[in-house]
């Protein structure tokens, strides 16, 4: 080889492909256009934006790796992640609405629902007809999701079931709620049944709307079930295997929230940027100052190693391969680079930074809840640490 000349590339590409660069594009274009002139208002007034949620499903963006048979739009789970990115850049309460109805919602109806239960759920779900949510949150079981309390007694051709789960996410305009009860509860875990459960259901009590320190858009309430007969032909899964459902539906959606985090890293980062080139202290714009260029450079550093890391669990589980350690990884890293870069960004704003106008003390309320909601920043440590103990155990 002559020197100076490189070898062909063999190794990781990098590049994203055509259809991953329009998703990219399109959905930048239409969250600058659509999203954009209401995320602070919706932010001030708690209000679901519904207008620009159908405007998403008419995208296809509430059910983006569902086959097109199933209304989906038939892409891959990193055209998904980009797409989540995107939004949640302008608005993390859009990119929030878009992940539970895909990651929550449709991949649990498409991996374990029968075809009876796809054609009538999934379909109308997967095109934004319908909107669902996900029940697993109780008041006593949080991070220990398997202390369910929620009971389904078997009655018949129903089963009865009575509960309450908290902090549910588009609860309000929900059609549809995957939720979880204890068949047995003897058993724990493995007492746990999935069901596909119509809101409308006589006995499903949706609670207030909470008021939130950010995604404050998003619709978040407590639902009690109260004799609520769900029918048995609406158990998710088999009966009793429904926490296999809850935990593998988690896997895949700590992606997209990991992707929610990196989407708000990246608008402090660019705020900060605009920032530090225009604002003139001591006769010189503040980016000439290492302070700030320290700031600038360590967001930097943060938004380029949460990207490689949600984007490498997203193609690793396009690749069917296992991805459960890096799934919490890239939920732990990009959730904590969200609040650091947009608290960075508030202080390279100074004083302006901590005013409402200027969007990034929104940035910051946004991020909190990218390091809580589907697994803390500590229950991600404890599934990367169980997983390297497993990597030593089978390396011998
Ligand atoms: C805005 C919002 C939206 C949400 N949306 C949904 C939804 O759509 N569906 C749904 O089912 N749930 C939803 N949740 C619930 C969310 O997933 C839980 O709040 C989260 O899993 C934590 O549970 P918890 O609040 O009970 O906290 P706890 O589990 O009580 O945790 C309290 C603290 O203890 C720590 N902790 C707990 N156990 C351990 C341990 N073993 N080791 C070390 N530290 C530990 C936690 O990390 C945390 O710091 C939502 C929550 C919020 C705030």
């Amino acid at each position: 080889m002559t020197p100076g000349t490189l070898a062909p590339a063999t190794g990781p590409s990098f590049d994203l492909g055509e259809d991953q660069l329009a998703v990219r594009e399109m959905v930048r274009e239409f969250a600058e256009s659509e999203i954009r002139p209401i995320a602070a208002a919706i932010d001030e007034s708690h209000e679901f934006p519904m207008e620009t949620t159908r405007k998403m499903a008419g995208l296809g963006l509430l059910g983006m790796f569902v086959p097109e048979e199933y209304g989906g739009a038939g892409m891959d789970y990193l055209s998904y992640v980009i797409a989540v990115e995107e939004l949640s850049r302008v608005c993390a309460t859009h990119g929030v609405i878009a992940s539970v109805n895909n990651s929550l919602v449709c991949y649990p109806l498409l991996t374990y629902g029968n075809e009876e239960q796809k054609r009538e759920y999934l379909v109308p779900i997967a095109k934004g007809e319908k909107l669902g949510c996900y029940c697993l949150t109780e008041p006593n079981a949080g991070s220990n999701a398997a202390n369910q309390q929620t009971t389904a007694v078997e009655d018949g051709d129903a089963f009865v079931l009575n509960g309450t789960k908290v902090f549910i996410t588009t609860a309000g305009p929900a059609d549809v709620l995957i939720l979880y009860a204890a068949t047995d509860r003897s058993k724990g875990p493995k007492g746990i049944t999935a069901f596909i459960v119509d809101a409308d259901t006589p006995g499903v009590n949706k609670g207030k709307k909470e008021k939130k320190l950010g995604i404050r858009a998003s619709d978040t309430r407590e639902i009690a079930l109260v004799n609520a007969r769900v029918p048995k032909a609406n158990v998710l899964g088999e009966r009793d295997k429904g926490y296999t459902v809850a935990l593998a539906t988690l896997g895949g959606g700590r992606i997209g929230i990991a992707a929610q985090a990196l989407g708000i890293a990246q608008a402090s980062l660019e705020a900060a940027v605009r920032y530090a080139g225009e604002r003139v202290q001591f006769d010189r714009i503040i980016g000439e100052f290492d302070a700030i260029r320290e700031m600038l450079a360590n967001a930097a550093i943060e938004v380029e190693t949460a990207r490689l890391l949600v984007y490498q669990s997203a193609w690793l589980r396009d690749r069917g391969r296992p991805h459960t350690k890096e799934a919490s990884l890239a939920k732990w890293h990009a959730a904590e680079a969200a609040s650091k870069c947009a608290n960075w960004a508030i202080q390279v704003h100074g004083g302006y930074g901590y005013m409402a106008e200027y969007l990034v003390e929104r940035y910051l309320r946004d991020a909190k809840i990218c390091e809580i909601y589907e697994g803390t920043t500590e229950v991600q440590k404890m599934v990367v640490a169980a997983q390297v103990l497993k990597e030593r155990a089978l390396a011998g």
